[in-house]
């Protein structure tokens, strides 16, 4: 298998919203069955960028990078991306599966990077933020350091996984965070901020099967919320579980989030991921090892989504 691009990055341990957006247009000039586009702008201008590959009825979403500091969700995805396009070239299996097949059979929607400018803050620091009022503030919502390592939210202190109109008001109580923040503060009121918005219409426009989002770490699959998802919900998160090595788990005491708010609105299996095991941010070099376990659970959750028969 030809690793490429995102192996390269792993010497100098960044990937930020530039490197993805020139490996994205790397990637749309090799393969042309990749559609890039542009479902929404961050709070700092950056187009949010999705991909869509495959031709299938199945229309499945993944997005990854939710959370600043977890950015390491983005070239994994990355990988993933470039994988199945070689292999979909090539012929060759994907860890046993027939990549060809499947996006003869499903519809891919990808956004590698929900949050790039809380991304940009983590890797690259605040003095990539021109406005110095906004510098300023986002300096002081960090308790006046500029070690922007546990940075989850976006750029204006905003948790965007605690951003969706699912119980919204509970989590806010649960958090009892009252302002903008480096983690947990809901907003003040759901779907305030542009990267939230822009990834609740594009969910809602495309009406998607299967939603999945990628987050660090735990090793673990949340696949459940408040008795509302499908009856087969968890045969299929156990199913993921059986090929990553990771575990299904049943949550509660937690409300709006991205797949919180899909499973209520849809009833649809939605997932939140937490890939690998650590302190976020997980060091890129941990990609070779969270890899081939979350390659194989997004393949088997694009395989099939009906509980099998017989
Ligand atoms: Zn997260």
């Amino acid at each position: 298998m030809k690793r490429g691009y995102v192996m390269e990055c792993r010497e100098i341990d960044i990937y930020g919203y530039e490197e993805m957006h020139d490996h994205l247009s790397t990637l749309s000039t090799q393969y042309p069955i990749l559609h890039v586009e542009s479902i929404g702008s961050s709070v700092l201008g950056r187009p949010i960028q999705v991909v869509q590959m495959g031709v299938g009825e199945r229309k499945i979403h993944i997005n990854a990078a939710f959370h600043a500091n977890e950015w390491i969700t983005t070239p994994l995805l990355m990988q993933f991306i470039e994988d199945c396009l070689h292999c979909n070239t090539t012929g060759e299996q994907l860890y046993g599966y027939d990549v060809q097949a499947l996006l003869a059979e499903a519809e891919l929607w990808l956004v590698p990077m929900v949050n790039p400018d809380g991304v940009e803050l983590v890797v690259r620091g605040r003095e990539t933020i021109s406005d110095k009022q906004l510098r300023e503030a986002v300096f002081n919502w960090n308790e006046q350091s500029d070690d922007y390592t546990g940075w989850k939210a976006n750029i204006r202190g905003v948790d965007l996984n605690d951003q969706f109109p699912a119980f919204w008001e509970v989590e806010c109580e649960r958090r009892t965070v009252s302002g903008p923040s480096s983690r947990d503060y809901g907003g003040n009121a759901p779907l305030t901020e542009p990267e939230a918005k822009a990834i609740a219409a594009f969910t809602q426009k495309e009406e998607f099967d299967v939603v999945i989002a990628l987050h660090t770490q735990g090793k673990e699959i949340y696949w459940n919320y408040r008795d509302l998802e499908c009856p087969h919900a968890e045969a299929y998160a156990n199913r993921l579980a059986q090929v990553s090595g990771y575990a299904a788990i049943k949550l509660t005491g937690s409300d709006a989030g991205y797949k919180d708010w899909f499973i209520q609105e849809t009833g649809r299996p939605g997932f939140t991921i937490e890939l690998g095991e650590g302190v976020n941010p997980l060091p890129i070099s941990d990609m070779q090892d969270i890899y081939p376990n979350m390659a194989r659970l997004l393949l088997e959750a694009i395989s099939r989504s009906e509980p099998q028969v017989g």
